[in-house]
Order: structure tokens, then sequence, then C-alpha cells
């Protein structure tokens, strides 16, 4: 079982070896605190990177504001396992998500689900077409097949001009964070539930980080993985300039027979997705233009709209979708799944998911932003990089 421990844990009575990451001393840079690393943020990143530099042999405690594990982004998402099909307009996550695809499907086997006929389909007038959407595909060795008759008379030929089945996955949100409690035991990680930050402080030997009810954390490193959501008080270069947040509402929906069993994804612009959402008996309904109830450039904001209240757009996604695949418009809304969507501003334009980064300028604040689920392996890397070159 996870340790969550609300008090903070117990001053040793004698003195104790300081552990080492990968062989190194943590205290090397004259690192002081009652912890090697704390991560603040128990989503998917931050509770995957305690345990990993936990694993290290780094004592690592992890902070989280909510009740639970992977209570926020996490769980509220549609639970692709990427392929790269979803980006056609940048090659490099494309390219990106094809390349993590079996790493995650291996790792992660015991929550991944495959039994779906998973199709995606280019939209006439969209922004790709079905040659661009091809090639792009060929180039990043994401396997397409022409779909069958039975699929390709799913879709309402005005509107879509191509459909294939692809090797796409989702996982189960449930089932993800109990491998997940699972790691951090294994590891060793103290988790501390319930546990706001207010603020992270970078000292010349170490880092401070200051609890909502005023406790003091000292810790050699700090990693911040709040998916955007703001913390008080940061250290100069962590916090992200030009995020979008967005307050979004997914569709839970109960689908007529012609369509259970599959995954249906029309490309590329102001379309839908529908997947299956394994811990739930429902599939999730995603659109472009309506699953957004707009654009914030905080995280704060964005959170303040959603706890204001806003109308369910479900039965818009359904009518649009039902456009390009009729059977859609006999689906029946059953509940919607709501919360922030942080996405890197710059990237409106080509749809990209890169993991973000910000350093502290003494380098022993990390804050990551892992844009979507399968870049996993790379924020990883990239963390287990970080704090070896912090030692
Ligand atoms: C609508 C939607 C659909 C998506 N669809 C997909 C998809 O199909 N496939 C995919 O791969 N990705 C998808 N994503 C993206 C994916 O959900 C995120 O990239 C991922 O969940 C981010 O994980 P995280 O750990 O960074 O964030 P989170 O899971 O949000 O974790 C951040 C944690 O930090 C905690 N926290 C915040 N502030 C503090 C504080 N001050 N003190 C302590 N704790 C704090 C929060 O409580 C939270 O638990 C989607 C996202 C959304 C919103």
């Amino acid at each position: 079982m996870v340790r969550a421990l609300r008090e903070s844990p117990a001053e040793p009575s004698i003195p104790q070896p300081r552990r080492t990451y990968e062989g190194q001393e943590l205290a090397g840079r004259g690192a002081s605190g009652e912890w090697d690393v704390v991560v603040v943020g128990g989503g998917f990143y931050g509770s995957s990177l305690a345990a990993q530099a936990a694993r290290s042999g780094a004592r690592v405690v992890l902070l989280e504001a909510r009740a639970d594990l992977l209570g926020g982004a996490s769980y509220f998402n549609q639970a692709r396992v990427h392929g790269g099909y979803h980006y056609p307009r940048s090659l490099r996550t494309a390219g990106r998500s094809q390349a993590s695809y079996e790493a995650f499907m291996a790792r992660y086997s015991g929550c991944v689900v495959d039994d779906f006929l998973c199709i995606y389909a280019v939209a006439r007038g969209s922004l790709t077409n079905a040659r661009k959407f091809r090639r792009v595909c060929d180039y990043i060795g994401a396997p397409l097949m022409d779909a069958p008759v039975s699929v390709r008379k799913m879709f309402n030929s005005a509107t879509v001009e191509a459909s294939w089945v692809v090797r796409e996955a989702v996982f189960d949100a449930v089932r993800l964070r109990e491998l997940v409690r699972e790691e951090l035991d294994e590891a060793g990680v103290t988790v501390r539930l319930g546990t706001p930050v207010a603020g992270v402080q970078e000292r010349p030997t170490g880092v401070e980080v200051v609890l909502e009810d005023g406790e003091l954390v000292t810790a050699g490193q700090a990693l911040v993985c709040t998916y955007g959501e703001g913390i008080k008080a940061l250290p100069a270069g962590v916090e992200y300039a030009g995020l979008h947040c967005e307050p979004c509402e997914m569709a839970l929906v109960d689908l007529p027979d012609a369509l259970r069993g599959k995954g249906v994804t029309v490309m590329d612009g102001p379309y839908f997705s529908l997947m299956p959402f394994p811990s739930t008996p429902y599939h999730t309904l995603s659109h472009v233009r309506y699953t957004p109830h707009g654009s914030y450039p905080t995280y704060e904001q964005a959170a303040a709209a959603l706890r204001g209240g806003l109308a369910s757009r479900a039965d818009w996604m359904i009518r649009d979708a039902a456009r390009f695949v009729p059977a859609i418009g006999e689906a029946v809304h059953r509940e919607s799944l709501w919360g922030v969507k942080s996405v890197p501003a710059r990237r409106d334009s080509d749809d990209a998911r890169p993991v973000v980064l910000r350093r502290s300028d003494g380098g022993r604040v990390l804050s990551l932003l892992g844009s979507k689920i399968d870049n996993i392996g790379d924020a990883l890397r990239v963390a287990e990089e970080h704090l070896r070159d912090a030692v």
C-alpha cells in the first residue's frame, strides 16, 4: 500500500547516510533537507517521476493537493494511447507517438485495452486529405489498413473522403491509478495526499517547499508536475508563459449496436473523436469545437470557469458528429467529464504536443508538462538527466 501521510515524516533520531542518485552523492552540491527530491503534483507525470527517482536511490516525497492520485487530467482525458495518427500537422509529435507506442503498451500492459476496431477518417475540406494523411503515416511507420466495406458504409460519403483501420489503444484510467500506486509503493516513495503546495523557493543548498498550511518541507531538488496549475510562488524561470488553458467537456455516451466495439476519429479540423472509456461502460465523445468551453491564459481562470458551472454541449457534439457517422445520432448522453486542458500556446497551428520543461536559474527546480500520457518515456528520460546533472 502507498504510504499516505498527512503529517511530515518524523525526524530520524540517528543521522542517516545520504542516499545516492545512480551512485552519485546527492549532497555533492551541498544539498540539504529532509528529502533528496520533492515532487509536487500526484498526476501520472509527478507519480511516475517520483517512482523513478526513488528507484534510483533517492529519498522522495510526493505532495498531492487532492485526496487521491491521478485525480486531475490523468483521469479526465480521452484515454487514447496515441500512435501518431492524430498529429498529421506535426511530424515530430506524430513520430514520437509512434516511436513510443510499443514501449507504453508493454510497460502498462495491465491497463491498456486494444480489443476494439480503431478507425480514422479524413473529412472532406479538412486541414489534411487522404493522400497527405497516408503519406504522414507511411513516413512515421504507423500501420494503416484500408477500411473494409462494412466500416466505409458507416460514414457519410458526402462529408468523409476516406477511412482506415489503425493500431491504437486506450487505457483504463482507474487501473492506471492502481498500477502507479503499486509503482510508488514498490519504489518506497512517501506520498502525502491532501497536501496543497503554496510555494517552492530555491536556496543555495536546496529547495524549500511551503505547504498551504505553512509547513516547510526541505529537499535537494524539486520536480513540479501540476499540469500548468499555478503555485503561488515559484523560483524565476519555472513558471510556464504562454499556456492555453481550456475548461473541457468530454461526453460519456451509450452507443447504438452498430458502433459498439469501435473507436472513430475524424480528422483534421473541427471534428470529433469517439473512443471506448474502459473504466466505464461508455465511450467518450470529444469535439474540437465543442469540448473546449473557452481558452484562458492561466489554469486558475479555466478552473474558475468550470467551477462557475457550464452548460453541457454534448447534444451539439452528437448532432455534429452524426453529419459524418449518421449512427452517432442515436447515441445517448449519460454524463460528462469536466477538467482543464493545458496546451502550449504556440502549438495551436500544428497541434503539436511536446514535453515542456522549465528549469530554475539555480537548476534545483524543474517543472515539466507532459502534454499527453504516452509522452511519459521522453519525460522520464529528461527528468533522469536533470537529476543526474543537478547532482
Ligand atoms: C479533455 C482532455 C483530453 C485528453 N485526451 C488525452 C488522450 O486521449 N491521450 C493522452 O495521452 N493525453 C490526453 N490528454 C492529456 C493528458 O490528460 C495529460 O497530458 C496528462 O494527464 C497530464 O498529467 P499530469 O500528471 O501532468 O497532470 P494531472 O493529472 O492534472 O496531475 C497534476 C496534479 O497536480 C496536482 N496539483 C496541482 N497544483 C498543486 C499544488 N499546488 N500542490 C499539490 N498538488 C497540486 C493536481 O491536484 C493534480 O493531481 C487529455 C487532456 C484533457 C484535459
